[in-house]
């Protein structure tokens, strides 16, 4: 028997994501996202989704949340939970992945919809090829 790591977290990460979903600044796609970080430690950090006039400004919800984890002091993650309002599971875009996958490939990556449909992966999964520090290294 294998212990999910995630599974004593997934309601304070749900009500994190769920919560920074509601405050998603989206005025352009009205897709709003919200995303959960679980740290190391067990720390919740959340981000979401803040658009801008100047489209490519804006950022999505999975970076914001890093970069909020960032700024107080996490490097080490354990999942990050996506809730959004569309129809199916919505994994993070390819700049998100990158973005996470600077910190590790194991994380666990869960989406779900208002509905309640759920999706889970690994980081890797989304990732199988990745570019990581070791590449500049090598
Ligand atoms: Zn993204």
């Amino acid at each position: 028997m294998t212990l999910d790591p995630v599974a004593p977290h997934l309601a304070a990460l749900r009500a994190a994501a769920d919560e920074a979903m509601a405050r998603a600044y989206a005025p352009y796609s009205k897709f709003h996202v919200g995303a959960a970080l679980l740290t190391a430690d067990a720390q919740v950090i959340a981000g979401c989704n803040v658009e801008n006039a100047a489209y490519p400004s804006g950022i999505c919800a999975e970076r914001g949340a890093i970069a909020a984890a960032v700024a107080a002091g996490h490097r080490r993650f354990v999942a990050v939970y996506i809730s959004t309002a569309a129809e199916t599971p919505t994994p993070p875009c390819g700049m998100c992945r990158q973005v996470l996958a600077e910190f590790g490939l194991d994380l666990a990556v869960i989406a779900r919809t208002a509905a309640g449909r759920e999706a889970r992966w690994t980081l890797r999964d989304l990732l199988p090829a990745p570019f990581t520090p070791s590449q500049l290294h090598a």
